[in-house]
């Protein structure tokens, strides 16, 4: 069974959650910041917590991205995304370390959408 993949409509889903975010990251701790409060970053404007402009990107709780449930899916702007997928793939990397398979394309399904940003973003903060 393929790990999953990304519906056909996945564009309309994803913009559909940014609208309902309001252009604003929907983080309110997800990522492992903000004391519970909800992320101040707005797509488009300069990021307060990293360089550059704020990327609203569309992440997975689950991080199955078949399953695009509304409550599955979270506006998060690149820095909350990076951070989320971080949490969980360094538990997911102990994880296979231990079935003895290498942690493989750490942001292959990130880059779908926002690959540019999250790439710099990749080559900055987690060269290893
Ligand atoms: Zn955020
Ligand atoms: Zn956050």
């Amino acid at each position: 069974m393929p790990s999953g993949d990304y519906p056909e409509n996945w564009p309309e889903i994803s913009a559909a959650i940014r609208d309902r975010a309001g252009s604003r990251c929907e983080c309110t701790g997800q990522c492992g910041l903000h004391r519970g409060n909800r992320c101040e970053e707005r797509n488009g404007e300069d990021a307060k917590w990293a360089s550059g402009k704020v990327i609203l990107t569309v992440a997975h709780l689950n991080h199955y991205p078949p399953d695009c449930r509304p409550e599955n899916l979270l506006a998060l702007c690149n820095t909350c995304h990076l951070r989320y997928d971080q949490v969980l793939h360094s538990h997911h990397a102990r994880l296979k370390r231990r079935q003895g398979k290498a942690a493989g394309d750490m942001f292959g399904h990130v880059e779908r959408y926002d690959g540019k940003a999250l790439k710099q973003q990749r080559k900055k903060g987690c060269a290893t």
